[in-house]
């Protein structure tokens, strides 16, 4: 049995409020014992239980917290849009369209090619301090091009998303709905087997309400769990019909009505709120207090896809949380760990108590706080996940 004891820790966020105080269940002075890949024991480093020899390592006064839960992301894709970007700050704005570009070079990409760039960008999360990802398809949008994305997905993460229902590709232009019988047949009998999740863009200029829904609800006669794009070009029915049918989270929510609201305070769907892609848009920022206000639960995900948010780093969404929605340090935090955890329905991660699979994240920093405090400046310093050494420049690997 391997055991590991991460001993000196000035400032541990557990998210277990029994451990420690507030929400983030925060310990100071503690210590995290690790066995097997899983936390067996957090709290202060003066209790710390007797046990087998356990390899040592010592924090050193800094913050330990769990690693993050990105529920949101689009990895499988080949081609590059930094000229669009660059359109889009001289001032053109963004429409769903720009999907297209992406879908046109995935499309021509080798499975290698596509399976290079998902490994590439999971590390660079994985740098970060994103020890969970999804990651979707939706940039093939033809059966088999919709099937291999979501191979390539599942060789890097569990969590894989079926998002044929992304944009109409060009080839149906016109006849949306010969697309949507396409996504609720044969293209789903194919991509089913290779997903857990699956998610529709509903907005203006990719699928109405009554197409969301229907394809939603085949999904879920195969065994998948919705998860919808609402709300992030305009306010419309994807909040309603997310929460109808018990999707797992709706994402976006840049526009959302009162009884948009209402539904995801009082229904189980996470509302994941996704400031990368206001940032990469310069679009107004999704109102956070408001939903927190209400009572919803609140996840930050990067969105990391090629057109409107290309990032891989929740700590940088933690800072666009606090700063441009005005959410607290410990609100974004949680939001980032615990929340993305709620929004895939796992208790095994986004949290460092007894039972949790060890996903930790080491900052070079006395607390999590400054994650929001000091934006941009690469704090991560280590991440072990399932308690092995992962990324960072410390621990040295065993
Ligand atoms: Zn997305």
């Amino acid at each position: 049995m391997t055991s590991l004891l991460i001993d000196g820790i000035g400032s541990l966020v557990t998210n277990d409020p029994a451990l420690g105080s507030g929400p983030l269940g925060v310990v100071p002075d503690a210590a995290l014992v690790v066995e097997d890949g899983r936390v067996t024991w957090a709290g202060p480093r003066s209790r710390v239980p007797q046990g087998a020899a356990r390899e040592r390592f010592d924090a050193a006064g800094r913050a330990v917290l769990p690693g993050f839960v990105d529920s949101h992301a689009h990895l499988v894709f080949a081609g590059d849009r930094a000229a669009e970007f660059a359109a889009r700050m001289a001032g053109r704005p963004y429409s769903a369209g720009g999907i297209r570009t992406t879908v046109e070079a995935t499309r021509a990409a080798s499975d290698d090619t596509l399976r290079a760039g998902v490994r590439r960008l999971v590390a660079e999360a994985l740098c970060s301090g994103t020890t969970t990802v999804e990651c979707k398809s939706g940039y093939g949008l033809t059966v088999p091009d919709e099937a291999r994305c979501l191979r390539v997905a599942g060789e890097h993460t569990e969590e894989v998303t079926f998002l044929g229902a992304h944009v109409v590709p060009p080839e149906y232009a016109g006849r949306p709905d010969d697309y949507v019988d396409l996504v609720c047949g044969p293209m789903l009998d194919a991509c089913a087997p290779h997903a857990r999740w699956i998610d529709v863009f509903c907005d203006r200029g990719a699928f109405d309400g009554d197409q969301t829904r229907a394809i939603l609800a085949a999904g879920r006669e195969r065994g998948l769990v919705p998860r919808v794009h609402a709300g992030q070009l305009q306010a419309g029915p994807g909040v309603a019909v997310a929460v109808e049918l018990g999707a797992a989270s709706a994402d976006h929510l840049t526009h959302l009505t009162a009884a948009d609201v209402d539904a995801l305070a009082s229904g189980g769907t996470v509302a994941t709120l996704l400031p990368g892609a206001e940032f990469s848009t310069r679009s107004p920022y999704p109102d956070a207090r408001r939903l927190l206000d209400a009572g919803a639960t609140v996840a930050l995900a990067a969105d990391c896809n090629p057109g409107s948010s290309y990032t891989t780093s929740m700590p940088f969404c933690i800072a666009l949380a606090v700063r441009e929605m005005r959410m607290t340090p410990d609100e974004a935090v949680w939001a980032a760990t615990m929340g993305g955890a709620r929004a895939l329905r796992r208790t095994d991660v986004g949290r460092l108590s007894p039972g949790a699979r060890a996903d930790v994240v080491l900052l070079d920093a006395p607390s999590h706080v400054h994650l929001a405090y000091r934006p941009g400046v690469p704090l991560v310093a280590a991440v072990w996940r399932a308690g092995v050494p992962a990324a960072g420049a410390e621990p040295p690997s065993r």
